[in-house]
């Protein structure tokens, strides 16, 4: 099968299928095997991987990745692709294209089986209406898994990967790098999409720590610590707190001058250490009282 990195070959394919792009699902395909190249390359896929593609489109990027890996299993939410998938991957023995949606699919149990419970690579150029919900999810969730590479619209890069005191930091950044060391690989111009997108895109790798940098007794009340921050951003934190975790205004100001930290701070001034901190102070006051 011809290299559907080559924009004439994706062309033809769409024209042999007459295929009707849907937006409702984020269908933006990559025609630029440069691009194609970085993102594979930057996975770091060694003939040993097993791979999950999320939204493998018309397979354009996993016939690169069934080149590297050991095996690629691709889950694609569009009916209409799969006899599309069946023609343009048939040369390839080491892939299996699953028609699901990813939100449905139990991550876990599919690296049980397929990889023995060994991390696998995610790899994908991610439909931009879900982005953060499948990231959390893959992170979340404990999912076993080495790194997600993927492209994101370029707003969402720059949330995984800054820090507090900018717009852009919240819960997002705060999750990623709770769990993963975010770095930009790549800055994707609209014009190597087909049809081009409104919006620049990044690709990204998130390298999973295999113990997240911060001890936290409760990594369930760390993030819904995080989300009520940011839930009411322009609040101080006390007063946010008490509104999103149901705790008094009293507790959170004690906990933040353990912390030497001012009852009027707020959320986006915090680092993910302090975050850590609060939530085990909060805990502890919680469990005395
Ligand atoms: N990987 C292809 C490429 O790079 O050319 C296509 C990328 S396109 C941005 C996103 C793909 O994800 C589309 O094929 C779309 O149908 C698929 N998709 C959208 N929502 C999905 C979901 N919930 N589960 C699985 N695939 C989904």
């Amino acid at each position: 099968m011809a290299d559907l990195g080559i924009p004439q070959n994706t062309i033809a394919v769409l024209q042999k299928y007459n295929f009707v792009f849907q937006k409702k699902f984020g269908q933006n395909f990559l025609i630029d095997s440069h691009v194609l190249e970085k993102i594979v390359d930057a996975a770091q896929i060694t003939n040993e991987d097993c791979v999950l593609e999320i939204g493998p489109g018309i397979g354009t990027m996993t016939q690169y990745l069934a080149e590297s890996a050991r095996e690629v299993v691709a889950v694609e939410i569009d009916r209409a692709l799969i006899p599309i998938l069946q023609d343009t991957l048939s040369a390839y023995d080491n892939v299996t294209v699953l028609n699901e949606d990813i939100m449905k699919v139990d991550v876990g149990r599919m690296v049980q089986e397929r990889n023995q419970g060994r991390p696998i690579k995610v790899v994908a150029n991610l439909p931009y209406y879900i982005t953060t919900p499948i990231v959390m999810s893959l992170l979340e969730n404990h999912v076993p898994l080495q790194s997600i590479t993927i492209m994101v619209q370029k707003e969402v890069a720059d949330r995984m990967q800054v820090g507090p005191g900018t717009k852009d930091y919240g819960a997002l950044s705060l999750a990623v790098q709770y769990y993963a060391r975010p770095e930009v690989v790549a800055r994707v111009p609209a014009n190597c999409f087909m049809p081009r997108p409104g919006v620049d895109s990044t690709v990204i790798r998130l390298s999973r720590y295999q113990e997240p940098l911060v001890k936290v007794q409760d990594e369930k009340h760390l993030f819904a610590l995080i989300r009520a921050s940011f839930n009411q951003r322009r609040k101080t934190l006390a007063n946010g707190l008490a509104n999103g975790l149901g705790i008094s205004r009293e507790q959170v100001t004690t906990a933040l001058e353990e912390m030497g930290l001012s009852a009027t701070v707020r959320g986006e001034a915090l680092t993910l250490e302090q975050f850590a901190e609060l939530s085990n102070l909060l805990k502890k006051h919680s469990s005395v009282s």
